[in-house]
C-alpha cells in the first residue's frame, strides 16, 4: 500500500479503492469524508448498516457507542454481528469487521450507555452524529447535546415495516425534538424489526451522511423521508418545528 499522494491529495490507494464513487463525490468529496469524524450512537440493526457503509465508502474516524452484547436475537438484523459473536460487546464485535473491510479507518469501540453525562464528551471527539438507536430517550439526550455543540445529527429510526430518517444541522434546522408530535415514547414491548427494512433505512441515513459532509445532493434537512416497506413507498414529507421550542 502506497501512502504517496497525488496532487489533489488522495493516496494512490484511495484513488483505485474509491474509483467506483469518485465520479460521484469528486477528489474533494472523498477527502472530506477521509476528514471526518463519525459517532454511530447504537450498534445495532440500523448502526451496522451506517457503520458498514460508512467505513466503506472511506470515512475518516468512526467512534461506535453501544452498552449491550450481541445476542442470539440480534443477528436477524445487526449485520456487523454474527454467530461467533454472541456474548461479545457491540462496539467490539462490529470493530473487528469494519476495521478487516477498510484498515484506513479508523475505528474506535466504546462499550457505554450513552447518558446525559457522558455526551458531550462522546460529541466532542467526532464532526458528526449517526442514529443507530432504539430508544428516543437516548436521541433526545443526543439531540440536545448535539444541537447546543453545533453538530449535525443524522437521526434514523425503523418500526416494522416502516422506518425515517431527517438531517439536523443546528445553524439550519430546528432540533430533532421540536420537529417531532410532542409525546413520542419509546414502545414497551420489543419492537418488530426485519433485517432488510432495517438495511433500507440505515443506508438511507449513511447516504444523507455522505451527501452532507462532501456538499454533493440534496439532502434531508427539515424533511423526513418515511420509509413504508409494506408498500413499499418512500416519501419525503416537509417538517414544521414547533414554535415553544428552546432550541
Ligand atoms: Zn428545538
Amino acid at each position: 500500500m502506497s501512502s504517496t499522494t497525488n496532487v489533489e491529495g488522495l493516496a494512490s490507494y484511495e484513488l483505485k479503492r474509491y474509483s467506483r464513487q469518485l465520479p460521484l463525490l469528486g477528489e474533494e468529496g472523498q477527502r472530506k469524508l477521509r476528514n471526518t469524524k463519525v459517532l454511530v450512537a447504537g450498534v445495532g440493526g440500523l448502526g451496522s448498516i451506517e457503520a458498514i457503509y460508512l467505513a466503506a465508502a472511506g470515512v475518516g474516524k468512526i467512534v461506535l457507542v453501544d452498552k449491550d452484547v450481541v445476542e442470539p436475537s440480534n443477528l436477524n438484523r445487526q449485520i456487523l454481528h454474527w454467530t461467533d459473536d454472541i456474548g461479545k460487546a457491540k462496539p467490539l464485535s462490529a470493530a473487528e469487521k469494519l476495521k478487516k473491510l477498510n484498515p484506513n479507518v479508523e475505528v474506535e469501540a466504546i462499550t457505554a450507555e450513552i447518558t446525559r453525562e457522558n455526551v458531550e464528551e462522546l460529541l466532542r471527539g467526532v464532526d458528526i452524529v449517526i442514529d443507530g438507536l432504539d430508544n428516543w430517550e437516548t436521541r433526545f439526550i443526543i439531540d440536545e447535546a448535539a444541537y447546543r455543540l453545533g453538530k449535525p445529527y443524522v437521526h434514523a429510526g425503523i418500526y416494522g415495516f416502516q422506518g425515517q430518517v431527517t438531517v439536523i444541522v443546528p445553524s439550519e434546522t430546528s432540533c430533532l425534538r421540536c420537529l417531532l408530535p410532542p409525546k413520542l415514547r419509546t414502545p414497551q414491548q420489543q419492537i418488530p424489526a426485519l433485517g432488510s427494512v432495517v438495511g433500507i433505512v440505515g443506508s438511507i441515513a449513511a447516504t444523507e451522511l455522505i451527501k452532507l459532509v462532501t456538499g454533493i445532493g440534496e439532502v434531508a434537512k427539515g424533511k423526513m423521508i418515511v420509509v413504508d416497506a409494506y408498500s413499499m413507498e418512500v416519501l419525503k414529507v416537509e417538517l414544521t418545528p414547533r414554535k415553544n421550542c428552546t432550541c
